[in-house]
C-alpha cells in the first residue's frame, strides 16, 4: 500500500496501535499529550514540522515571518487545549547553501513571538540538510490538572462554535501562488498566512468555562478538524455555512478572482482560530468572541447546510 492509499490519519492511526499511553497520560490523538505532575498540574507537549516546499516557498517567505509562523503554529496546539505557555525546543535541517543573514532573520521573528508570549526557547538541534530546508519545533504548555480542554468531550446539544474569521491565510496563500498584483487587502491576507496568531488568551479564557466542552486548534481547515471532534467524541454535527464568520478582504478577493471564499474558509487551514462546542447555556457568559456555526448532534457525520457538501479539509499525502 501507497502512503497516499493509508492517508496522513490513517498512519497515525497505526502509529496510535503501537503504543499505549501510561495510566493518566493522554498520548497520541488531541493537539497535546497531557501528561500530569506532581505539582498538581498537567503538562502539555506538541510537537509540528515545516518543510521547503510544502508548508513554505523559500522565494517568497521572508525569514523573520517563517520564524514568526514556525513558532506560532505549535503555539497555536497548547491554544487549543486551553494552556498556557512554558517553552519551546527547535530543530533546524539547514540546506549548506542557506545564508546567515537569512537563518538570523528566522531568529529574529521566532524571538519576537516567543517574547510576545513568554514562551522562551529552551534547547533544540541544528545539522545539515541535503535536501530542503526542516524545521521541527516542540512546544510544552501547563494546565490547571484534568481541565485541558479535549476534542473528545463533545456532547450531543452543544453549539460548535468558532472564535474568528476563517479562511484568511487560504486566500493569502491563492495571492502568493497566483502571483497576482498585491493591493493593501492582499497584503492583509498574505500576512494572515505568515504572520498566523496563536490564540492562547482566548483558549485560556474558553478553559475556564466548565460548558465548553471540546476544543482544538483549527489548522487544517474546519471542515476537517470539526471530524477529528466528531470521530474522537463519537457524535455527528450540523453546520449551516452561511453563518462561517468571513473577513471583507477575503469575500473581496474572492469576488474579483472568481473563487468560491466558502471552499477557502472551509477547506483552507491555517487559521489558528479555536474550533469548540459548548453547552448553549454557557455561551452568554462566554468573554471571548465567537461565532455559533452550528450543533453537535447524535449520529457520526456532518449534515451541511447553506451549500453543497464537498467540503474537504487539507490532506499532507
Ligand atoms: P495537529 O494538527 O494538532 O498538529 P495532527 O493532525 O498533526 O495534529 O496530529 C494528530 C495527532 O497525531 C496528534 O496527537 C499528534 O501528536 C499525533 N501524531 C502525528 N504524527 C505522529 C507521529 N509521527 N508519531 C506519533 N504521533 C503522531
Ligand atoms: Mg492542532
Amino acid at each position: 500500500m501507497s502512503l497516499k492509499e493509508l492517508g496522513e490519519f490513517g498512519l497515525i492511526e497505526r502509529i496510535d496501535g503501537l503504543f499505549k499511553a501510561p495510566l493518566g497520560v493522554m498520548g497520541i490523538g488531541d493537539d497535546c499529550s497531557v501528561m500530569p505532575q506532581s505539582s498538581g498540574l498537567d503538562t502539555l507537549v506538541s510537537t509540528d514540522m515545516l518543510i521547503e516546499g510544502s508548508h513554505f516557498l523559500l522565494s517568497d517567505v521572508k525569514p523573520k515571518d517563517l520564524g514568526w509562523k514556525s513558532a506560532a503554529v505549535n503555539f497555536s496546539d497548547v491554544a487549543g487545549m486551553g494552556g498556557s505557555l512554558q517553552g519551546s525546543w527547535l530543530s533546524l535541517g539547514l540546506p549548506k547553501d542557506l545564508e546567515a543573514e537569512w537563518m538570523l532573520s528566522f531568529m529574529e521573528g521566532y524571538k519576537e513571538i516567543s517574547d510576545l508570549f513568554h514562551c522562551p526557547l529552551l534547547g533544540g538541534d541544528t545539522t545539515t540538510s541535503l535536501g530542503p530546508l526542516c524545521i521541527n519545533v516542540g512546544v510544552m504548555g501547563v494546565c490547571e490538572h484534568g481541565k485541558a480542554k479535549l476534542r473528545s468531550d463533545a456532547r450531543v446539544g452543544d453549539l460548535v462554535c468558532v472564535t474568528g474569521m476563517l479562511g484568511d491565510a487560504a486566500a493569502g496563500l491563492h495571492v502568493i501562488l497566483s502571483g497576482m498584483e498585491r493591493g493593501s487587502q492582499e497584503d492583509y491576507l498574505v500576512s494572515r498566512h505568515y504572520r498566523p496568531m496563536p490564540q492562547i488568551q482566548k483558549g485560556l479564557c474558553l478553559a475556564k468555562s466548565d460548558g465548553v466542552h471540546a476544543m482544538m486548534d483549527i489548522s487544517d481547515g474546519v471542515a476537517s478538524d470539526l471530524r477529528h471532534i466528531l470521530k474522537a467524541s463519537g457524535v455527528g454535527a450540523s453546520i449551516d455555512t452561511s453563518r462561517i464568520p468571513m473577513s471583507e478582504a477575503l469575500r473581496d478577493l474572492a469576488l474579483k478572482s472568481g473563487k468560491d471564499p466558502l471552499r477557502w474558509s472551509l477547506s483552507g487551514g491555517e487559521d489558528y482560530e479555536l474550533l469548540f462546542t459548548a453547552d448553549p447555556a454557557a455561551l452568554k457568559d462566554l468573554e471571548v468572541e465567537h461565532y455559533v456555526i452550528g450543533e453537535i448532534l447524535e449520529g457520526s457525520d456532518v449534515k451541511w447546510s447553506g451549500s453543497d457538501n464537498d467540503y474537504l479539509g487539507f490532506r499532507h499525502f
